[in-house]
C-alpha cells in the first residue's frame, strides 16, 4: 500500500525550488464538482502559515491526449494535503506533476518577505501579531503604529538585509502529532522563526520590499507592504496611471493636484451661476404658466434635462393659480419627480397616478411625487392635456 508524505515533510516544503516531480496517485475521491487525490509526495504546496495553496498540472504517462489536469486548490485535511483536480485519477498510476512557478514565485517573495519585515520590526521592539498574503498588496498587523520617520528607518533597514543577501535555512526541531514536522525558518543571524511555508534561500531574492501605508485595526496597525517582482508591476502601473492622468489634466505631475483644485474652485463657480439662471428661468416659466392657466383648467411642463430643484424653483414663483399646474423632470428608465399645484390638485394627482405607473407621492394642498421610471408614452400622454 502507498503512504503519502505529511504536511511538515511534503517534497514543496524540503525544496521549494523544485518545480516538477514524478509521483503516485495514492487515493481518488469524487467530491462535488471536483476529484480529492492524494499523491505519495507533492510539489503542490497546501494553503498554510499565511501562504496560499499551489496551482498546477498533472501530466499522466497512459494518456495519449496528452491533455495535463489542473490542479485548483490544495488543501489540508489533518496532515494530508489533498489536491482538487478538475477530472480522476487512477490509484496506484504513475504521474508527473509541475507547479504554476510564476505564482509559487511570488508567494516566495511575498513570505519571505514579511518574515524579513517582521524580523527588523522586531528589532525596533514592534511584534507582529498578524499578516496576510493579498492579491496585490499584503500587510504585516502590528501591535502598534509606526511613525513616519519609523516607516522611513524600516524601509531603508528591510532593504539593505535584502542587499546583504543573509542565507535562509529550515530546520526540523521535532515532531508534533497535529502539526506534523516542527519547522524553524532562520535568516542569517537575525530571526528564527516557526513556519510551514516555502521560503527563498537568501534574502537577495526578494528583490526588493515597498512599505506602503498603515490602517488603524482594532488598536493595531496594519503596515502594507509587497516584495519581489510586484514591486517593479506597481511601480510601472502606477506610472502610467500618473501620466494618463496627467494627459487627461493637461499637465505635469507636480501640477496635479493644484490642478484638480483649480478645476474644484471653476465648478463650483459655473454650479453658482448655473443655480442663478435656473432662478431666473424659473421665475419666467411661472409667469408663463399662470397666464396660460388664466384661460385654461391646466398645464403640464415638461423639463426633462432638469431636476426637483428646479421644479421647486418654479413651484415657489407660481402665484395664487386660477388653475392647476403638473411640472415633471427627468426622463426614461432613470425616472423623475412631479410637483402637482394649483385649484384641483386631487383631482390631478388621481390622474397622474393613473398616467405614470411607477410614481409614488402625495400630500396635501400640493402634491410631490417621485417617478422611479418613465415608460414609454407616458409623458406624451399626460402632454396632451395642453391640447
Ligand atoms: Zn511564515
Amino acid at each position: 500500500m502507498l503512504m503519502p508524505a505529511l504536511a511538515g515533510a511534503l517534497r514543496c516544503q524540503r525544496d521549494s525550488y523544485l518545480k516538477v516531480l514524478q509521483t503516485k496517485v495514492v487515493s481518488c475521491e469524487k467530491k462535488k464538482g471536483f476529484y480529492a487525490v492524494e499523491f505519495e509526495d507533492t510539489v503542490l504546496f497546501p494553503e498554510g502559515g499565511g501562504q496560499p495553496f499551489d496551482k498546477g498540472v498533472i501530466l499522466r504517462e497512459k494518456d495519449d491526449s496528452e491533455t495535463p489536469v489542473e490542479v485548483t486548490d490544495v488543501q489540508r485535511d489533518g496532515l494530508h494535503a489533498i489536491h482538487s483536480l478538475i477530472s480522476p485519477l487512477e490509484p496506484g498510476e504513475t504521474v508527473t506533476m509541475q507547479v504554476d512557478w510564476a505564482r509559487r514565485l511570488d508567494h516566495m517573495q511575498q513570505h519571505t518577505g514579511q518574515h524579513l519585515l517582521s524580523a527588523v520590526l522586531d528589532k525596533k521592539d514592534v511584534a507582529t501579531v498578524g499578516w496576510n498574503l493579498g492579491v496585490q498588496m499584503n500587510y504585516v498587523e502590528l501591535d502598534r503604529k509606526l511613525s513616519t520617520e519609523e516607516v522611513q528607518e524600516t524601509q531603508l533597514d528591510v532593504n539593505q538585509a535584502i542587499a546583504q543577501a543573509l542565507p535562509i535555512t529550515v530546520d526540523i526541531s521535532g515532531h508534533d502529532e497535529e502539526k506534523g514536522a516542527m519547522r524553524v525558518v532562520t535568516i542569517g543571524e537575525m530571526d528564527r522563526n516557526p513556519c510551514c511555508g516555502t521560503h527563498l534561500a537568501k534574502t537577495s531574492e526578494i528583490g526588493s520590499i515597498l512599505l506602503l501605508h498603515q490602517v488603524p485595526n482594532k488598536g493595531n496597525s496594519r503596515l502594507f507592504f509587497m516584495a519581489g517582482n510586484r514591486v517593479t508591476d506597481y511601480a510601472k502601473s502606477s506610472h502610467d496611471r500618473i501620466r494618463s492622468v496627467n494627459a487627461a489634466l493637461s499637465c505635469q505631475t507636480d501640477d496635479t493636484l493644484s490642478k484638480i483644485e483649480q478645476l474644484q474652485l471653476r465648478q463650483r463657480a459655473l454650479l453658482s451661476q448655473l443655480k442663478t439662471a435656473q432662478q431666473e428661468l424659473a421665475v419666467q416659466e411661472a409667469g408663463k404658466i399662470a397666464a396660460i392657466l388664466e384661460s385654461k383648467e391646466v398645464y403640464v411642463l415638461y423639463k426633462p434635462d432638469y431636476d426637483m430643484e428646479y421644479l421647486r424653483f418654479v413651484e415657489k414663483q407660481l402665484p395664487d393659480l386660477q388653475g392647476t399646474a403638473i411640472l415633471l423632470c427627468g426622463q426614461g428608465p432613470s425616472g423623475g419627480a412631479i410637483i402637482i399645484a394649483g385649484k384641483a390638485v386631487d383631482k390631478y394627482a388621481g390622474l397622474v397616478k393613473d398616467t405614470f405607473k411607477d410614481a409614488k407621492g402625495g400630500g396635501k394642498g400640493r402634491w410631490q411625487g417621485k417617478v422611479v421610471r418613465y415608460n414609454s408614452g407616458e409623458v406624451e400622454r399626460a402632454l396632451e392635456l395642453n391640447k
